[in-house]
């Protein structure tokens, strides 16, 4: 092999982040963490704590939450499967697999202390969470426990022998049939939202014996394996929040709403439009969706695959489509606020007077449904300016059947997810969010030292300075006074402050302001004085 060929075979390979996501850089996350405090303290103004779920958890949660038919769950959910006993598992398979016929009552009794041998580890690791507790997996321990002791009495009765010669004993043949059954590992997802992880939490730490309703709200990645463009990410970060649990009053939607807003406007997001819209209970929905599908049906042949398809799954979904082709025809369709049943009309009437009486400006918006199954009544989303086609920062809705759903108690709940790319996206476009990051970093403070009794009192400097709160760049090798002033220039440093062996003798420490050049002379008392004052 020449010399050339082998370089390029050595060359390795140059990684890039995976399609869809992405790196949050300096100094945009700046930006990011003023949102997060700015989450942390209005939030906590309403009375939220905030929870911190797993990044992933069993796949059927988020399917039985999110709902099977749903894009989410049909197609783009990061899910694999997660196995801690690799060596049970292996057992597993030697034995319902790959194990020779059992022949007579002798390999019949080794068969079985192999069998039992494993029973007795799968018990011990379901007791101890390796193997999840799955309803299956317990039915087939238990099974297991049943079968075995019959299957040890075929070896002990001589005429069954004739009979296992024949093939395979019923039993055993059962037995195997179990072990197959068994799962080693759960399927996990990565969670693509995070409303189904706040409510197996609530159930997990049986929440409803808090005072009611629980407040919780959460920041943090989710993952979709969605198309990517602007403003729409495989791993991108919802910030969120739920209220679970007392009673579905109007004035819950309505002041978890005048949350998201009032969290929207001390951002001073730009653009920001609420629309609201009631998608009725599990009474009155059905009987407006079937009117809906058979409305549909009429007018099936002028729709667009996507949503003929949707006439059969899901057809609240076509009243989502933006295909230009369709606008008119779901301008006929029915609306479903003259298809509420009385509770859900009267609920939707007292919700809007609730965002009245806060002074929230909505728009009604009949063809808002939301992609999630899980959502009742109350249905809102939030467009912000700046975002071209993506332009919905927030979408949320109640949802009083989820917990239940999951196996918990009869629990109210509402909530929304922002889409904090989105959001940021939006505050960028803004100018003013971003003289604002800009104006805080400016405080920097460049050391610009020679010599190495002014490395020390730099390296003190810089402590006390930091101490004091100031943003400091202190260069770890030494350098010509003009290098040191162009370096900080480039850094956007506001000042250098200027050790040499004069200063360190005099222990007066010349401060130069970048902006003019102006310099003075300073104690490093006066210096920190100085500085606090700006
Ligand atoms: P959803 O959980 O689908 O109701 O979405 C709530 C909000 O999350 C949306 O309004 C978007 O702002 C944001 N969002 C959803 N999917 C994505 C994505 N793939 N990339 C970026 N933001 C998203």
């Amino acid at each position: 092999m020449s010399e050339g060929a082998a370089k390029k075979e050595d060359k390795p390979r140059k990684f890039q982040a995976i399609r869809g996501t992405r790196d949050l850089l300096p100094p945009e996350t700046a930006l990011w963490n003023r949102v997060e405090q700015t989450v942390h303290s209005v939030f906590a103004t309403f009375g939220f704590g905030e929870i911190r779920p797993p990044i992933f958890e069993a796949t059927e949660l988020f399917a039985r939450a999110v709902g099977g038919e749903t894009d989410i769950v049909s197609k783009e959910m990061y899910a694999f499967e997660d196995h801690e006993r690799p060596d049970l598992a292996a057992l597993r398979t030697t034995i319902a697999y790959r194990n020779p016929d059992v022949l007579n009552a002798w390999s019949v009794r080794l068969y079985i202390e192999q069998v039992n041998e494993f029973v007795r580890a799968f018990e011990d690791a379901i007791e101890k969470r390796e193997i999840p507790a799955t309803p299956d997996n317990l039915r087939a321990l238990d099974d297991l426990k049943n079968q075995v002791p019959r299957a040890s009495m075929i070896g002990t009765d001589p005429a069954s022998n004739v009979h296992i010669t024949g093939g395979f004993d019923p039993i055993i043949a059962g037995i195997r049939e179990l072990l197959r059954a068994i799962q080693f590992g759960d399927v996990i997802t990565l969670r693509p939202e995070a409303t189904a992880s706040v409510c197996r939490a609530y159930i997990e730490h049986n929440m409803q014996q808090l005072p009611q309703p629980v407040k919780l709200y959460y920041i943090g990645p989710m993952f979709r394996r969605e198309r990517p463009q602007k403003g729409r990410y495989r791993q991108f970060y919802q910030i969120g929040a739920e209220i679970l649990g007392g009673t579905d009053a109007p004035a819950i939607d309505a002041e978890v709403i005048e949350m998201v807003m009032t969290f929207f406007d001390k951002l001073e997001l730009q653009g920001v439009q609420l629309d609201i819209n009631s998608i009725g209970c599990r009474d009155c929905r059905p009987k407006y969706v079937e009117l809906l599908r058979a409305e549909l049906l009429k007018v099936k042949d002028k729709l667009g695959p996507d949503s003929q398809r949707r006439i059969e799954t899901n057809p609240l979904r076509v009243l989502d489509s933006k295909l230009d082709s369709e606008q008119t025809i779901i301008a006929k369709l029915p609306h479903i606020a003259d298809h509420l049943c009385e509770d859900c009309a009267t609920h939707y009437a007292a919700v809007k007077r609730q965002l009245e009486l806060r002074g929230v400006l909505y728009r009604e918006n009949w063809r808002l449904v939301r992609g999630l199954d899980y959502y009742m009544r109350t249905t809102f989303e939030i467009t912000a300016a700046g975002l071209g086609s993506q332009n919905a920062v927030c979408g949320g809705g109640r949802y009083d059947g989820l917990v239940e759903l999951l196996g918990g108690p009869p629990t109210k709940g509402i909530g929304f997810a922002i889409g904090e790319d989105r959001l940021i996206l939006s505050l960028q476009e803004s100018e003013k969010a971003q003289s604002r990051v800009t104006s805080h970093q400016s405080l920097l403070i460049y050391i610009a030292w020679m010599g190495q009794n002014a490395h020390a009192t730099a390296i003190r400097a810089a402590k006390d300075l930091r101490n004091a709160g100031f943003s400091v760049e202190l260069p770890p090798v030494e350098q010509k006074f003009g290098k040191a002033l162009g370096q900080a220039d480039k850094l956007g440093a506001r000042f250098a402050l200027i050790l040499g062996d004069n200063e360190v003798a005099e222990g007066l420490w010349t401060l130069k302001t970048l902006a003019d050049g102006s310099q003075q002379k300073l104690t490093e008392q006066d210096l920190l004085d100085f500085l606090r004052k700006l």
